[in-house]
């Protein structure tokens, strides 16, 4: 974390030497509908409670609190975004620590050479870093999956929704011996249209990126092979000696929360999550898009509208962040550009591209976003 998120006061949000923070994509936009929600989503936990190390012991992830699991499963059945029969469920500290363990479930401890990670660029910024972190001889980070002419000793991740660019992704390595994660971070209805449930080997969800509870610190893979499950519990075993059950209780509440606001007919329509998160997106996007073609200076890639099978109509994509490409010939590094606006952005180069591509995060709060809108339109 280089720099503090910035929160624009009404009345000052002009001033020009606010810095507006759109690097991270720290997902607070949907606090007000968890301020509405109130103390219907709070969670008291006495002191004599959960205690213990274990949650199941029975169960081959023996830290996952059973109340969690089961409103894992209550929300993809009702969201229809993924297949979780015959499913381990493996709960981590964010899908950060399930994305290492992932790696270290498909890497061999008996291999001569470390397996190469691949990911499609532009790939999500944290994948190098995470394989490289420790040094692994068992994983190394090889970079661009498509540019990738090595043999079949690889693991590629594959993100869809793609983190930077929104786009709905298969694997580029799809038919070959190596290994898949499936990151599927952003494949909730807010960001994207539901096309059908997805049916991957390993798929990795998070509430921070589902509800916006990042600081839960709660993630969860859903993994059909056992034997890769069980190294993936290892690993987080060896990593945390399992995940903090408090936050798996207040994940489990507040994705009852949402699940409720579909299923209890009595709630009132205020209470339904994935209409409030497109809404605000929607919108978001629009004022973008038309700021955007306005200065005449960037472009955004641009989304074919999809029939969206939770909604049960066409739905435009509204990705968590922008990807904004600069069309305008004497800026040379579009990251340094904003940053001269008192914006900061993420390079393309974090992102295996050049530095005529930067990623916005579209997920901060309205102060900011509008500061945000109002200094690509006044640019002179
Ligand atoms: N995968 C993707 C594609 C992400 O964008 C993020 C969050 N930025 C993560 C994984 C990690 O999320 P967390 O550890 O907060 O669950």
């Amino acid at each position: 974390m280089e720099e503090k998120a910035s929160t624009a006061i009404a009345g000052i949000s002009h001033d020009r030497d606010l810095i507006i923070n759109l690097d991270q994509g720290d997902p607070t936009l949907f606090e007000p509908f968890w301020k509405e929600v109130g103390n219907n989503a709070t969670v008291v936990i006495p002191g004599w409670q959960k205690m213990s190390y274990f949650s199941d012991p029975k169960n081959l992830c023996w830290f996952l609190e059973p109340e969690f699991a089961n409103e894992v499963l209550r929300l993809h059945q009702i969201v229809g975004n993924a297949v979780t029969d015959n499913r381990h469920i493996i709960v981590g500290v964010g899908s950060t620590q399930l994305i290492h363990a992932a790696l270290f479930a498909l890497a061999s401890t008996e291999a001569r050479q470390p397996v190469n990670v691949i990911s499609a660029a532009p790939y999500y910024s944290m994948y190098s870093g995470i394989a490289d972190f420790m040094k692994s001889g068992m994983f190394r980070w090889a970079g661009d999956a498509a540019a990738f002419n090595g043999d079949d000793n690889f693991i590629e991740l594959v993100c869809s929704p793609n983190n930077p660019d929104g786009e709905i992704r298969e694997a580029v390595r799809g038919n070959e011996a190596g290994k898949r994660v499936h990151d599927m971070a952003y494949y909730w209805p807010q960001y994207t249209p539901m096309r059908s449930p997805a049916d991957q080997d390993i798929m990795l969800f998070t509430v921070s990126k589902a509800t916006g509870h990042a600081g839960t610190r709660i993630g969860w893979a859903l993994v059909k092979d056992a034997a890769v499950a069980r190294k993936m519990v290892k690993f987080i075993e060896m990593n945390t000696i399992g995940v903090s059950k408090d936050s798996q209780v207040r994940a489990a509440k507040i994705l009852k929360i949402i699940s409720d606001g579909y299923e209890l007919v009595d709630l009132k329509g205020g209470s339904k999550f994935f209409h409030f998160g497109r809404c605000l997106l929607v919108n978001r996007w629009q004022r973008l898009r038309q700021a955007v073609e306005a200065s005449g200076r960037f472009s955004l890639p641009q989304f074919p509208s999809e029939f969206c099978e939770f909604f049960k109509e066409h739905a435009e994509t509204c990705p968590g962040f922008a990807w904004l490409r600069c069309e305008d010939q004497t800026i040379e590094d579009l990251e340094v550009f904003f940053k001269n606006i008192n914006i900061l952005t993420r390079s393309g180069r974090h992102f295996g591209v050049g530095p005529e591509y930067v990623r916005v995060s579209m997920l901060d709060r309205d102060a900011n976003f509008d500061v945000f809108i109002k200094r690509i339109s006044f640019l002179e």
